[in-house]
């Protein structure tokens, strides 16, 4: 009989990567949080994301590109042939000389520009900043974002809620706005939302909102720059093991099941979901626009 559990992969390439699984050490780290300081260390596919030249040429801003998600994206674009410029916290430079180290032994342009995007004369600076300095811009990721756990709306105060709309949502505004300067036709907007838009947990519920929001904004926004040639799309993650996690972003008992839930019973790790912004980023591409992809091991939210 043709037993499907017990057949063999097909070559190496198939075989299944033996990543960590909960239960996960005690950690808590301050924000913004250090993807060096967590337990196992996240994987960015610093040894292992090999291009094939998909972007070769290609420009590009990505913030939160010191760690998590926006590190494996910059790993992979910048072995995909583009130079990258990264956005930051100035407490997460350690995280940051990582990356641009990694990007500098591709050979490419990196350029590493830190500052708080809650500011909109800084998003203005960081966009002209890394234009500049790339000699042109046309693939822009908003993936900086701020997730703060918090059990009750009487307890969210509005400072909160507002460092995470500003962080979430404003940023993005600005960031596009300024971005659309330099942004060619064939140019591509990629923002990074949440399985929270569509399934908003209890404790995430100012969260939840911004990652909404950001699901509007990029169909809104992918039909008014059709015309002009440019595509917005954007990821939905679901658990990933990155330091949002860890500094405020989920409750400490969690992060010791953290993933668990999912039907492949782990979290994701970074390396995992950086191909997505490679496709949506690729001229072979060219026909997706106003879309969602989501990556959240297997639960099929979207
Ligand atoms: P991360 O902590 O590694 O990255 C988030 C980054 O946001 C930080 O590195 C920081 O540089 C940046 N940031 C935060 N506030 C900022 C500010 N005021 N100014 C400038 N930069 C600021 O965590 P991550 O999980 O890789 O997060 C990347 C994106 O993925 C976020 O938008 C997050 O909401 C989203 N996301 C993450 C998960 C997950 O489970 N990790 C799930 C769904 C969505
Ligand atoms: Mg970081």
């Amino acid at each position: 009989m043709n037993d499907i559990f017990n057949r063999q992969p097909l070559s190496a390439a198939l075989e299944e990567k033996s990543y960590p699984v909960p239960p996960f050490e005690h950690q808590q780290q301050p924000f913004p949080g250090l993807a060096s300081k967590m337990k196992p260390l996240p994987d960015h596919g610093e040894t292992s994301y090999r291009g094939s030249g998909r972007l070769q040429g290609r420009k590009a801003l990505i913030t939160g590109g010191d760690s998590g998600i926006g590190r494996a994206v910059a790993i992979a674009f910048a072995r995909e042939g583009a130079d990258v410029a990264i956005n930051y916290l100035p407490e997460e430079e350690s995280d940051a000389r990582e990356v641009i180290a990694l990007l500098q032994e591709e050979g490419r342009k990196a350029i590493a520009i830190p500052g708080d995007i809650r500011d909109e004369a800084f998003c203005q600076y960081l966009v002209k900043q890394a234009a500049d300095e790339l000699a042109g811009l046309d693939l822009l990721v908003n993936n900086a974002g701020r997730q703060q756990y918090c059990e009750s709306i009487k307890d969210l105060t509005t400072e909160s809620f507002d460092a995470t709309f500003k962080t979430n949502v404003y940023a993005m505004f600005w960031i596009t706005k300024a971005a659309l300067d330099y942004l060619p036709r064939g140019a591509a907007i990629i923002n990074t939302t949440s399985v929270q838009a569509f399934k908003p947990s209890e404790i995430l519920l100012d969260y939840a909102q911004t990652k909404a929001a950001i699901v509007a904004f990029t169909k809104s926004l992918a039909g008014q720059l059709g015309s002009q040639g440019i595509r917005v799309n954007a990821v939905a993650p679901g658990p990933y093991w990155t330091a949002l996690q860890c500094c405020g972003g989920q409750p400490q008992e969690k992060i010791e099941v953290f993933g668990q839930s999912a039907p492949l019973g782990r979290p994701g790790q970074p390396a995992e979901i950086a191909p997505l912004y490679v496709t949506l980023a690729s001229a072979e591409n060219s026909y997706a626009s106003g879309q969602v992809w989501c990556s959240d091991g297997g639960t099929g939210t979207l």
